[in-house]
């Protein structure tokens, strides 16, 4: 699967952490230190691979994880946060398109790394968004790359310019000229041009790639990229930037067993946004990049990470430090369990909350099933009609008190009882949870 096996080594080096409550340094280092391991192996760059582990290290052994609900979440979160930056950060940028038409895209790239299947893919994706792309088979070095371009234009559904056959070689540059001219005519608003590749980088090859994007002024010239060529794939890129200048990166065949590196090096070296990703033969296998969903699909752990911030809203940190170090300290009162309650409701879809939590157990999920949030309304009405002796120290409440209770409350003495005891399993869960054995989410005991 994409990026499968570095996927599951990080997965791997942040789970040993999810054991433990507090984080030592050396806890965090080992971390790192795994995490640099398994990008080395998906061939990401040294660079890359050491400010990513620098980054990650300084900040899990800073503040924020000291601080945070639950520390072993929170290098989840920083390791994530490291993926989207690399991938080239929260924005991600679609196409620029020409204030005048027509747009012209310029696809340049090694041979092979999947430029003519690119331009059927990105040709079928904008016909469907209503545009009228027209290819240009600028590559006229490759035997059949002219015939190759024609076949995935039919299947996109879309017109190819290519010079007359038998007039030998043909000069690309003048084909890119004349296409020009063409589009603006037959009124296609996007341009592609497939330019030719070379098995390595060279000097020719560039030369010609900038006279095209001289004659044709693109809008956009698109690097594309085989996920494969791992350790070759930074002085490749830098080769095209500096040779042709690109605006932005295509990532091919992502749906090998790619190792990841060239995705999570490309970005980050050359500065040039990441636009699309394509996963497979068929034109379909295309798809718009976004760093963050991609940094998500590759720690697997989307799940995990829109809770934490669903959490980190719900309740104020704050609030939830000084809980943490009640339960600890065994200072839980009732007093604190009416907040968590208001917190609870305030947080609204507390059940879906609770069920994207790992390490639920199977009583724990049947419990939540059963729980009835209206529940939360009696709960809540018993604790104010206690004393402020009674909330801090349940043990006062004798047969009498609970009376009082349930008549102040509209409950009956079993609702209180009922309250009474779960508060004290809650409570104890919650001292269990806090040395680390669950994310600790306040508020979770059983219901
Ligand atoms: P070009 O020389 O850069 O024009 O590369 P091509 O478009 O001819 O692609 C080279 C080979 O890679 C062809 O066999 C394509 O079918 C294949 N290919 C292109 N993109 C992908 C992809 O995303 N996934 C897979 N598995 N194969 C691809």
């Amino acid at each position: 699967a994409m990026f499968g096996n570095l996927s599951d080594r990080l997965v791997e080096a942040l789970s040993n952490l999810r054991s433990k409550g507090r984080l030592t340094a050396a806890d965090i280092d080992g971390t790192v230190r795994e995490i640099r391991r398994a990008l080395l192996e998906a061939d990401v760059a040294l660079p890359v691979v050491k400010e990513f582990a620098a980054h990650v290290r300084e900040r899990a052994l800073g503040d924020e994880v000291n601080r945070a609900l639950n520390p072993a979440q929170q290098v989840v979160k920083i390791v994530n946060d490291e993926l989207v930056r690399i991938l080239g950060g929260e924005e991600s940028r679609s196409l620029t398109f020409a204030k005048r038409p027509p747009t012209v895209i310029m696809l340049v790239g090694l041979q092979g790394a999947g430029k003519t299947t690119l331009a059927g893919k990105l040709s079928k994706w904008l016909a469907g968004q209503k545009h009228s792309p027209m290819l240009v088979a600028a590559d006229l070095q490759r035997p059949n790359a002219v015939t190759q371009l024609q076949i995935v234009a039919e299947q996109a559904g879309v017109p190819v310019f290519a010079p007359e056959p038998g007039n030998g070689v043909g000069d690309p540059v003048q084909v890119a000229r004349d296409a020009m001219r063409i589009a603006t005519e037959k009124l296609h608003d996007v341009v592609i041009i497939d330019t030719a590749g070379r098995l390595g980088v060279d000097e020719e090859l560039m030369r010609q790639a900038r006279m095209i994007k001289e004659a044709t002024n693109p809008d956009e010239v698109l690097f594309t990229i085989d996920s494969m060529i791992g350790q070759d794939a930074v002085a490749t890129a830098q080769a095209f930037n500096e040779g042709v200048g690109f605006s932005g990166v295509v990532l091919t065949k992502l749906d090998g067993d790619a190792r990841g590196g060239a995705a999570l090096s490309v970005a980050q070296t050359t500065g040039k946004p990441i636009l699309f990703a394509s996963t497979g033969e068929r034109l379909d296998d295309f798809e718009v990049f976004h760093p963050d969903r991609m940094a998500s699909r590759i720690l697997n752990m989307g799940d995990v990470l829109s809770l934490i911030e669903q959490a980190q809203k719900a309740f104020d940190e704050e609030e939830a430090r000084k809980t943490a170090e009640k339960i600890a300290s065994d200072q839980f009162t009732l007093e604190d369990f009416l907040v968590q309650m208001q917190q609870i409701r305030k947080a609204g879809n507390f059940k879906k909350m609770i069920g994207m939590l790992p390490g639920m157990d199977r009583n724990m999920k049947d419990q939540l099933e059963n729980f009835d949030e209206s529940s939360l309304v009696h709960i809540e009405a018993i604790i104010q009609s206690m004393t402020p002796l009674e909330r801090k120290n349940p043990k006062v409440l004798n047969g009498s008190r609970r009376a009082r209770i349930a008549r102040g409350s509209g409950t009956e003495v079993k609702d209180v009882n009922e309250l009474i005891k779960r508060f004290e399993a809650s409570a104890k869960m919650m001292k269990t949870m806090a040395r680390g054995a669950m994310p600790g989410i306040p508020g979770m005991g059983p219901m």
